[in-house]
């Protein structure tokens, strides 16, 4: 057992360089001037490298709740597993999330700089805080070096396992808890490595009762063990920078993965031990996916869709995700939407305590469904617009063609866009592409056509007579008109009812005809509405195309 004038001597003996104290440091982070109810909230990724689209959902939230309350959104980025890190991560992050119209009050700006007067903003630059504070706690005895080597501690862990007992750095186990200034003097002038260690106070046979923002009442054992606050490096853990970070920034609550919820003892543990006033919790679920029958989080190893970088590339429209990510993270969203279609999505009274608590169905097929119903409502322009703006980045091909047949494109896009049954087709920008190929020479040429069972010479009938006939100025009803007298002429029935009573009477149905004519001109059997689709394409794309196929197919 050390005295107290020994911890304090110790204290300057590890952080010989720190000469501030907490309260100098307190000082520089002064209490926010806030209206009433306005939070501040921060988003608190690694620059990984990897962004998934939990990250979205979380940080959607707080930029919801923050703009909705007029406070401040931060973002912190936390650097402190060097091994994770990648280069460019930080602006990747802000790229990412910009994406998806979410915007930072405060924070880093990009990969080196910051905005705001609570920084920094990265906590590789926020070294010398956390040593004031460990400094402070060392000399309280609240916390201590321990120079276990990895070998030792797999030791101690063995033995632990063989007795059956709880594994981990605590009470008896906690071999230099409570060792003497000499021997850590010793330890210290043998250079051996050390970390920094909580020196645990807490009973894990005591309960504490807990309100989580999202979870509501909770009740959690309190902490025991001596985790590591400063590792050998002198970089914190995020249980040491945490309480730091965020009380120093002055943030309302924390909103973070329930993968913390079980750290949460530690937490409170390390706010009482510097003093500061407890913070409270919003913890969400993470999303979950479908897996045969079972739910399971959505996997950064086994699912594209957990990436933002999935959506990016494939183009989703960037409100359909985030009316999704509203739906999953509140579930009235959806009626709201009805009663409100055309509300921006910050008008939606987002609230936390109704979130699903155990972890929320992210179902790609609905989130499609949504996309699909979004795109189906905009004007041919926004969909060039919007269909431009991801092909400048993922489709040279459908950029230029869009740059160059702008007008072709819009009235590609605007093909059964107005009146009672509009196209729901749409999903995303990437299906672009497979949308437009019947209406591209070089790419029609490409495509992989289908074909129906037909006689080849009556097909090249109905073919030459409709080209005999076709006018590109009729009206829908005329052109239609001309399709059943084709049909008439080569003995296929107009009159469905009158087919079904005697169907042996007639080659097929008029829309059979009408098959061989999408066909030839499309090379698909679904495509949007045929006369709409020749007037798109005009008439000399439309003989070139039934010529073709009466050269190549019907030979
Ligand atoms: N860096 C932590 C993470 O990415 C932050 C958790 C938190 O928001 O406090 O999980």
């Amino acid at each position: 057992m050390r005295t107290i004038e020994e911890n304090k001597y110790l204290s300057e003996l590890l952080f010989s360089d720190i000469k501030e104290s907490p309260q100098d440091i307190l000082k520089k982070y002064p209490e926010r001037n806030l209206k009433e109810g306005e939070l501040v909230l921060r988003f608190a990724p690694s620059p990984t490298g990897f962004i998934h689209i939990g990250n979205v959902y979380t940080s959607l939230v707080g930029y919801l709740l923050t703009k909705r309350s007029n406070g401040k959104f931060i973002l912190r980025i936390e650097d402190t597993d060097k091994v994770r890190e990648v280069e460019n991560g930080i602006s990747q992050i802000i790229n990412g999330l910009e994406y998806f119209g979410i915007h930072f009050d405060e924070g880093m700006i990009n990969d080196k700089e910051s905005k705001g007067d609570y920084g920094p903003y990265i906590q590789s630059e926020r070294m010398n805080i956390y040593k004031v504070f460990a400094k402070d706690l060392v000399s309280k005895g609240l916390a201590y070096p321990c120079f276990c080597t990895e070998d030792e501690l797999e030791s101690i862990r063995k033995e632990q396992t063989d007795l059956g007992t709880r594994t981990g750095y605590w009470g008896k186990w906690a071999k230099w808890r409570e060792a003497t200034f000499d021997e850590v003097k010793r330890a210290l002038d043998s250079n051996w490595t050390f970390v920094i260690r909580l020196y645990s106070n807490g009973n894990i046979d005591n309960k504490i009762n807990s309100k989580d923002l999202i979870k509501g009442g909770i009740t959690l054992s309190e902490n025991d063990m001596d985790s590591v606050l400063l590792k050998s490096d002198g970089l914190p853990t995020y249980h040491f920078a945490h309480p730091i970070d965020d009380t120093l920034m002055r943030i309302s609550f924390v909103l973070r993965g329930d993968e913390w919820l079980s750290s949460q003892p530690l937490h409170m543990e390390i706010f009482k031990a510097l003093g500061f006033k407890q913070l409270e919790y919003g913890h969400i679920s993470p999303l979950m996916k479908m897996d045969g029958d079972s739910k399971r989080k959505l996997s950064k190893r086994k699912d594209p869709e957990a990436a933002v970088s999935y959506y990016i590339e494939k183009g989703y429209p960037v409100q359909g995700v985030k009316e999704y990510i509203l739906n999953v993270a509140n579930s009235n969203f959806y009626d709201w939407r009805i009663q409100n279609p055309d509300e921006d999505i910050l008008e939606f009274n987002i609230r936390l305590e109704k979130f699903n608590k155990a972890g929320a169905l992210f179902d790609i097929s609905k989130l499609n469904d949504i996309c699909k119903e979004y795109i189906s409502k905009l004007k041919a322009q926004e969909i060039y617009d919007m269909a431009l703006e991801w092909a400048s980045k993922f489709n040279e091909d459908i950029h230029s063609k869009l740059i160059n047949q702008k007008d072709y494109c819009i009235s590609i896009f605007n093909i059964e866009r107005e009146g009672s049954k509009v196209r729901k087709d749409i999903v995303k920008w990437s299906d672009i592409p497979s949308q437009v190929e019947i209406f591209f020479d070089d790419m029609f040429m490409d495509m992989d056509k289908e074909s129906v069972d037909m006689d080849k010479g009556l097909q090249k009938n109905i073919l030459n007579d409709f080209s005999d006939t076709y006018y590109p100025g009729d009206s829908v009803q005329e052109w239609f008109n001309k399709v059943k007298d084709v049909a008439i002429k080569n003995g296929f029935s107009v009159d469905s009812k009158e087919y079904e009573s005697n169907p042996k009477k007639f080659k097929g149905k008029v829309g059979d005809v009408a098959m061989i004519l999408r066909l030839a001109v499309t090379g698909k059997k679904q495509t949007p509405d045929l006369y709409q689709v020749m007037q798109v394409m005009g008439e000399e794309r439309v003989r070139e195309r039934i010529k073709g196929y009466i050269n190549t197919v019907l030979v």
